[in-house]
């Protein structure tokens, strides 16, 4: 098992290769990517792996995403320290704890307990109280406490949900989703301002599918053990 050392030179190359020589570029994004411990958000097993370029399994059947994925989406939001965040699939808890690290509050929903009460623990072992997370479908949003300045969905969807659109502030405010089939999808940013909503596809991607009432069918892991 690595050093606590080693892991800080390890992550600090990631940043160097994976990040930096991809085009990332924001230095707030960099500087959170550089002191996130993304070892800490994976199993022992996984721990040597956790700075490698790729997604790693947190149980359940889901990943947690690949860094270059967490940074990309983190800097296109372009995120300020006043922000309110609703991030829709908490998942291991390491996107959720850049997006406490670079804003003001962040709202975070999960569907599997487990994986909500394991990522809850260890944001707070980091020491961030900036936090809520919810379990449930995250695919309706989270009505009660919009509006929301950034909306960041980390698991992909079928299709635009009109009801995440309809949480977003109506100033300036931002969403990145992956939208497409199971398989493959594109990264998308919506803005709004006031009623006026704009889409852009920013590249290629592959996410685990959202499982809810604006995502895909609950049936779908049934069908993917046949
Ligand atoms: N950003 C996370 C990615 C986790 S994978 C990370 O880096 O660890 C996507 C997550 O979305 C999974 O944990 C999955 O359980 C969750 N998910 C799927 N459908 C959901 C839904 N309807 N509501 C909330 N979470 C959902």
């Amino acid at each position: 098992m690595p050093t606590s050392r080693e892991y800080t030179r390890l992550r600090s190359r990631m940043v160097d290769e994976q990040l930096v020589k991809r085009g990332i570029n924001d230095r707030r994004v960099l500087d959170a990517m550089r002191k996130m411990p993304r070892h800490l958000f994976v199993a022992e097993e996984f721990k040597p792996y956790a700075y490698e370029d790729r997604p790693l399994p947190i149980g359940e059947g889901q990943t947690i995403s690949q860094p270059y994925i967490v940074a990309f989406m983190s800097e296109r939001l372009r995120l300020k320290s006043e922000h309110v965040v609703l991030e829709i699939g908490t998942g291991s808890g390491y996107q959720t704890a850049i997006l406490c690290h670079l804003s003001k509050y962040v709202y975070s929903i999960e569907r599997y307990g487990r994986l909500a009460d394991q990522a809850g623990e260890r944001i707070d072992q980091l020491g961030y109280n900036n936090i809520d997370i919810h379990i449930g479908d995250g695919s309706q949003g989270l009505p009660d406490q919009a509006s929301f300045d950034r909306i960041i969905v980390t698991a992909a969807v079928p299709r635009l949900p009109k009801v995440l659109c309809t949480q977003l502030n109506t100033q300036e405010g931002r969403m990145i989703l992956p939208i497409g089939d199971q398989d493959v999808q594109e990264l998308k940013l919506v803005t709004r301002n006031g009623e006026k909503f704009s889409t852009r596809t920013l590249l290629r991607c592959r996410f685990v599918p959202l499982v809810g009432r604006y995502g895909f069918d609950d049936d779908i892991d049934e069908i993917e053990m046949l």
